[in-house]
């Protein structure tokens, strides 16, 4: 027989590992609650909700320019709409980043420990990753501007960053940020933003208003709860948002993400008693968690809604995981990352919460 021919994939496009997403079924099949997307336990407000079910005209596009949604944005957060851009999902607006700023020859810089769609964003350009080193599982903004070469094109920082829950307060953010040469993009991920106490640390805003080389990010599918609408959206100088709109998708937030997304900003009572809520449930769960300090859990210190727990002791993160989901819950475990040790831990009801906790509890003390 003739040998068969197919398409070969670019050699950078086979060094990818995919993004692993969080598992929502147990080995045997079983639906697990899931505490390993960083979703919003308390689920989407009404209003939202009832924007998005008022939203029928399928046979037409949306908005190509996701007018309405900009200008709520706009007014929400004062900023001029001709600076913001939405994407399908804040995870487009990272991938695009990279493309407009980043190509074959051009390096990437980010943190360990840090989102794994940075490394996928920067191969599938072509472009180099560099990793810097960590400081106690957070960004080291020394060892980062050490890495800083006249190849770097791009630098990536998630604010709080995923997974391990670590902020980088304003003025080290500054640094960050005055120690780049003017022709480096600073992106500043803050997915988690909304989370963060105190609440007028913008964690980067006032940065991407103020200079040309920043783009910082934000999302629907955390605080908004609306991760299955795909709506996310950048803010930044002209010329950024500009780049971005060249080469983003055409129609690229649906009509259901915009009407949702719209109302959902009108309803700043959910996001506020969604905020209030991860408070006082991150806080209870951190404090159980360090009680089995003596069995070698430690839960890092987070501003995000999921807390990053590693096991040092006899119980194993993996077996804790396989533990976890005999219980019926799914949470990340991520060895891929170079967190073998660790699982991320979503921050879910009280229920949910008291009973993750007593499961450790009970797993740590049997474990020798
Ligand atoms: N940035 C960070 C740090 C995240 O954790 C996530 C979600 N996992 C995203 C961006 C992307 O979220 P989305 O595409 O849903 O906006």
């Amino acid at each position: 027989a003739t040998p068969q021919k197919a398409p070969r994939m670019k050699p950078w496009i086979e060094a990818i590992h995919a993004y692993a997403p969080g598992k929502s079924k147990a080995g045997d099949g079983r639906s697990l609650i899931k505490l390993s997307a960083n979703e919003n336990p308390l689920g989407t407000s009404p209003a939202a909700l009832e924007a998005r079910a008022e939203a029928v005209m399928p046979s037409l596009y949306p908005d190509p320019d996701s007018t309405g949604l900009r200008e709520k944005l706009g007014e929400l957060h004062s900023i001029d709409p001709a600076r913001i851009v939405c994407g399908t999902g804040s995870d487009e607006l990272l991938n695009l980043a990279v493309q407009a700023f980043a190509g074959p020859g051009d390096e990437v810089l980010f943190s360990r420990f840090s989102f794994s769609v940075y490394d996928i964003a920067t191969r599938r350009c072509g472009a180099t990753p560099v990793e810097a080193p960590d400081r106690d599982f957070g960004t080291d903004v020394d060892a980062m501007l050490g890495l800083v070469s006249e190849r770097t094109r791009v630098v990536f920082i998630a604010n709080p960053n995923n997974p391990t829950g670590s902020y980088l307060p304003q003025d080290e953010l500054a640094r960050l940020h005055a120690g780049l040469p003017a022709d480096v993009l600073l992106v500043i991920d803050q997915a988690y933003a909304e989370y963060v106490a105190p609440e007028d640390d913008d964690g980067g805003m006032a940065l991407a208003a103020a200079h040309e080389n920043v783009l910082a990010t934000r999302t629907f599918s955390k605080i908004y709860g609306l991760a299955g609408e795909r709506v996310g959206w950048g803010t930044g100088a002209p010329g950024i948002i500009a780049a971005l709109n060249r080469i983003r998708g055409p129609f690229n937030v649906t009509l259901t993400g915009q009407k949702a997304a719209v109302a959902a900003l009108g309803d700043q009572d959910f996001v506020r008693n969604s905020r209030l809520h991860n408070q006082v449930e991150r806080q209870r769960f951190v404090e159980r968690i360090e009680a089995l300090g003596n069995h070698g859990l430690r839960p890092l210190p987070s501003e995000a809604n999921f807390v990053l727990v590693l096991f040092e002791g006899a119980l194993s993160a993996e077996a804790a995981a396989e533990g976890l989901a005999d219980r019926g819950f799914a949470v990340r475990h991520l060895p891929g990352q170079g967190l073998p040790q660790g699982l991320r831990i979503t921050i879910g009801t009280q229920q949910q919460m008291e009973i993750v906790a007593a499961t450790l509890r009970e797993m740590a003390e049997a474990a020798r």
